[in-house]
Formats: C-alpha cells, sequence, structure tokens
C-alpha cells in the first residue's frame, strides 16, 4: 500500500461543484475525463501528494447515480495506491475477503482500479489502483 492517491467525491452537478472547489477554494482543476466503464464524469484536483477526484455520473444506470439516489453527494470512496494491483487483489482475495472487482478495471488517465467491498472494510468504499 503506497500512499492514498485519491479521495472520491460524488457530486449532482460538475460545474456546480467546481464553482466552489476550483473557483472559491482555489484548487486546480483537471480537464474533465469521461470514464466510460463506470459512466461518470472525473475533474481530479490536486492537493499536495494526493487528489480529490469529483465523480459527476453520465447515465442513470452509473455506480454513481445509484449513490447519489441512495446517500445523496459526499464522499464516495478512498483510493490506494498499489504497485501490483494483480498480486494485491490476489492476496486480498485469499484472505476471504470480498472484492467487487476481481480481476482490475479501467480508470481514468489508463491507470487499472479495483474496488473492494465495504463488508471486508469497514464500511469504506476502498479503491485499490495503480498508475498508468
Ligand atoms: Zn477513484
Amino acid at each position: 500500500m503506497e500512499k492514498l492517491a485519491h479521495i472520491g467525491i460524488a457530486v449532482e452537478d460538475m460545474e456546480k461543484a467546481l464553482a466552489f472547489y476550483r473557483d472559491v477554494l482555489g484548487f486546480e482543476a483537471s480537464p474533465p475525463q469521461v470514464v466510460e466503464e463506470q459512466q461518470v464524469k472525473v475533474v481530479f484536483l490536486p492537493l499536495g501528494e494526493t487528489k480529490l477526484e469529483l465523480l459527476e455520473p453520465t447515465g442513470p444506470d452509473s455506480p454513481v447515480a445509484r449513490f447519489l439516489r441512495e446517500r445523496g453527494e459526499g464522499v464516495h470512496h478512498l483510493a490506494v495506491q498499489v504497485a501490483d494491483i494483480e498480486a494485491k487483489l490476489k492476496e486480498i482475495e485469499a484472505s476471504g475477503a470480498r472484492l467487487i472487482d476481481k480481476t482490475p478495471r479501467q480508470g481514468a488517465g489508463g491507470s487499472k482500479i479495483a474496488f473492494l467491498h465495504p463488508k471486508s472494510t469497514s464500511g469504506v468504499l476502498l479503491e485499490l489502483c495503480q498508475k498508468g
């Protein structure tokens, strides 16, 4: 486990969120990227060694859209950078813990990501990511 890669925040309206995070708080904002596989638009806000990741759903079937319907806006997940995501997933699976993704999928910026189930993480949606 290398570092806290980012903190994901689910937002209803990216422009409205940026009007606060970028324009009021003064964060630099990356250009928006769409991650088709997860139906989200993502903007990163660098913060020292880590980042905030604003997530806006691009369709009603997006997991982030479901989260917003059930819980409203707020912290969605924590992402921890790992060196070898496949090896880490195998170790975690072997421990008997629950994974959402047994194999990595494509994340923003060419990264590989996988989510662990909140039942095994004391209630936190935890993302592992490996730099692309
Ligand atoms: Zn993330």
